[in-house]
């Protein structure tokens, strides 16, 4: 009797531990999620923990969010960039010097393929208008005069202009950044476990709960999904021709422009690039893009800890050597 006694108090015990482990873990692993508007996209972040950290900590984050891009904002007028574009005034600011100095790299590192000084070019096609068009030859080849990141200066803590008419455009980069600070401000804020979606562009930071991030793939050419790799601290930045663009004769102009032709850069529908940062994968995803399959996946394949899907023209996908590896089929639903 005494002896079943012990074993039933045993068992209660058992029972109750239990159920304290997972109400424990219940709180721990709860994901909290919110969404804005933001950088022209719905930006979602989820994070792991307990609400009362995670709540403040996403809220934080979207705030950082949202003052950065302001800065980055080229048509913003309280920008340095709209000063330095509009007035020539020096850039000091420490944020849009580092996101500059990796850009100027990128660019000597890819010959000119990514190049932030595309932005007189960018204005004659109105990318950033209400109605975009293709532009003459002539007001093509005067945009393209312009454009040259050997025209900017990086040098004692400030960013200067070579010619005075030279224009810059962060674009292709700094939504990368955006991530990033939201990314910083997340783990400063008690919260290390965190997706953040910026409309496919993503960044998966820590686990989620104990199992890696999951991150789907999509198809440029329809809505599904390609395929989808597990990951944990690692972003995931997109580059399409889908993104923004008009449709002219039956042909489709984009955005992401060839600073050789002056015309949208031939070749690639979509490049998605994976990178241990969001910044890192953003300048690279662009410049992969303009580099086009050949090259760009080249490129991929030299540097340690990046991978890529490149989709050419032909509709073809082209994947890094690691990535075959990390791609992994969705499984099929009737
Ligand atoms: P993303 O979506 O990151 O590929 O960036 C596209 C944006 O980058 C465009 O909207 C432009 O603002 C800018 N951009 C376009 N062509 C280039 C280029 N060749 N180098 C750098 N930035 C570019
Ligand atoms: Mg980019």
């Amino acid at each position: 009797m005494k002896h079943l006694k012990a074993v039933l108090f045993l068992t209660a015990l058992i029972v109750a531990g239990l159920f304290a482990f997972r109400t424990y873990n219940a709180r721990r692993f709860h994901l909290e999620q919110d969404t804005r508007f933001l950088m022209d996209t719905y930006v979602t972040i989820y994070a792991v923990g307990p609400a009362s950290t995670t709540k403040p900590a996403i809220r934080k984050a979207f705030d950082r969010m949202q003052a950065v891009d302001e800065k980055f904002n080229i048509h913003n007028p309280e920008s340095p960039l709209y000063a330095f574009n509009e007035a020539g005034t020096p850039i000091t600011d420490p944020e849009i010097l580092a996101v500059t100095r990796l850009a100027l790299s990128v660019s000597r590192e890819t010959d000119g393929a990514f190049d932030i000084t595309i932005s007189p070019l960018v204005d004659v096609w109105g990318f950033y208008g209400d109605d975009p068009a293709v532009p003459d030859d002539a007001t093509i080849d005067a945009a393209l005069e312009r454009v040259g990141y050997d025209n900017l200066e990086l040098a004692g803590g400030a960013l200067r202009k070579r010619r005075p008419d030279v224009r810059i455009d962060l674009g292709g980069i700094a939504k990368g950044y955006v991530i990033g600070a939201a990314a910083e401000t997340l783990k400063e804020n008690g919260a290390p476990s965190a997706l953040i979606d910026a409309g496919g562009d993503v960044y998966a930071m820590g686990a989620k709960g104990q199992t890696p991030w999951k991150v789907g793939i999509r198809n440029p050419r329809g809505d599904e999904i390609l395929g989808y790799v597990e990951v944990m601290d690692l972003a995931v930045m997109g580059s399409g021709d889908y993104e923004r663009f008009f449709m002219q004769e039956g042909r489709r102009y984009h955005h992401i422009l060839d600073p050789q032709t002056g015309y949208p850069s031939e070749g690639t529908i979509a490049v998605n690039l994976f990178a241990a940062d969001p910044l890192t994968a953003d300048v690279w995803c662009t410049a992969v893009f303009v580099l086009g399959p050949e090259k760009g996946l080249e490129m991929v394949e030299k540097k340690a800890g990046m991978e890529a899907i490149v989709v050419a023209e032909t509709g073809e996908k082209r994947l890094s050597s690691g990535l075959k590896r990390l791609l992994k089929a969705l499984p099929q639903t009737e």
